[in-house]
């Protein structure tokens, strides 16, 4: 057989590698052909810049990075076929299990999970109703969502996509006058708990009494690990987390929990169903059990890592702080991408250089590296590096200070 031939045969691989693995000299080739395939570098082959991230997972810049164990659970199960509803089903009730929850679901981000959860509240288990979403009118379901002024973050696109109307309320005189039969939900966007009257236990006060299902998105809320069943024993009806940040499973995984009927009514439009608003929010099997294995590991050794992160800020706060006028400050943000950040400040004076000019020069350089950047400072987070990217991050930030 020609190098060419076998080439050709590695669209059939996996049965290819399984005749032909072993002893033969076939196989040995098959082998080295496979590694070498593994090996493609196709960043460089497409000249796609790539990066240190150590500036937040933003979607923009491709989220986080996947853990091995995550890798692993993607490349095992990749070979095998499986029912999606009955994954779903097993997945979904051990998510469940270790947050507190009646029931969960894999969805494709957060977002996703928000949509997914508004339309099982308006439809319920009714598949025609479902296939009816967004278009709400003459179809009986309920056409409103509350919210407060203070949570207005973009993302409650999700619901609207829903064809709900946003119903916005500042007090809780307006919160009870605003609800009537036609309110399907009232809403909840952790992240902005500060900057709405209305807190948590208020919130689901004014629900329970009007018997009307709630939501929180708390999308980027973990760490505390503790926040994956906070809500749940709270007694929100659907808790929305994302999977592609801190916990670091797919970028493009999220989960939806809650009240069984209601995990149930959101999969009538979920894929695989066809005709629904949630068909295109298809997660493949290799990404719901990543993101299970993902939640898993963070459960066990969430409590590791956030030392190991705290020793990585260490490590780079030791390598600048002896630079002229240099401060340093370990914070970690009080909601919403809780992991502990690093802030390195200097004196202008002393300094003549912008955080955004040092920021430039390390986005710039070899490696790039991304990061925040204030007047005379810039800042960092380390919990989505490859571990030992901080000693390339600390010596970079080291020679640019000291360059000026
Ligand atoms: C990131 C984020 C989302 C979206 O999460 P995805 O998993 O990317 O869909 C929604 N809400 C908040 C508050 C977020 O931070």
């Amino acid at each position: 057989m020609k190098r060419r031939d076998l080439l050709k045969g590695l669209t059939v691989l996996p049965l290819a590698g399984g005749i032909l693995s072993g002893e033969s000299a076939v196989g040995a080739e098959l082998t080295a052909i496979a590694s070498t395939a593994a090996k493609r570098d196709l960043f460089k082959e497409l000249g796609i810049r790539t990066f240190i991230n150590a500036r937040a997972t933003l979607t923009f810049m491709t989220g986080s990075l996947m853990q091995d164990e995550v890798i692993d659970a993607i490349n095992s199960s990749s070979k095998r076929y499986c029912m999606l509803d009955e994954l779903q089903d097993k997945v979904g009730a051990k998510i469940a299990e270790l947050c507190h929850a009646e029931a969960a679901t894999v969805t494709s981000g957060a977002f996703s999970a928000i949509m997914l959860g508004t339309a099982g509240v308006l439809s319920g288990n009714d598949p025609k109703k479902a296939a009816m979403i967004p278009h709400l009118e003459g179809s009986g379901m309920k056409t409103e969502v509350i919210l407060q002024k203070g949570h207005n973050i973009g993302y409650y696109q999700a619901m609207k996509n829903c064809g709900v109307t946003m119903v916005w309320v500042e007090t809780r005189e307006e919160l009870e006058r605003a609800i009537n039969d036609k309110t399907a939900m009232m809403a909840f966007m952790n992240c902005n708990t500060n900057s709405g009257q209305i807190k948590h236990k208020e919130w689901l006060e004014v629900a329970k009494k009007n018997n009307i299902p709630t939501l929180i998105d708390i999308a980027a809320d973990v760490p505390p690990i503790e926040n994956l069943w906070k809500f749940n024993d709270m007694g929100f009806d659907l808790v929305c987390l994302s999977g592609g940040k801190a916990i670091r499973g797919p970028q493009s995984s999220g989960v939806l929990m809650g009240k069984k009927d209601l995990i149930a009514a959101a999969r009538v439009s979920a894929s695989p169903r066809g005709s629904t608003i949630g068909r295109g929010h298809k997660v493949n099997k290799e990404e719901i059990l990543g993101l299970y294995v993902a939640i898993d590991k963070f459960i066990r050794t969430g409590e590791e890592e956030w030392n190991f992160w705290l020793k990585q800020i260490a490590h780079i706060e030791n390598a600048v702080k002896n630079i002229k006028s240099v401060k340093t400050r370990v914070f970690v943000p009080e909601i919403a991408n809780a992991t502990p950040n690093l802030e390195i400040s200097w004196d202008p004076a002393i300094l003549p250089v912008t955080g955004q000019q040092i920021q430039e020069r390390l986005s710039k350089g070899e490696p790039g590296i991304e990061l925040n950047a204030g007047k005379n400072n810039i800042s960092l987070v380390t919990f989505i590096m490859v571990p030992g990217e901080e000693k390339i991050v600390a010596a970079r930030i080291k020679e640019e200070l000291s360059k000026v």
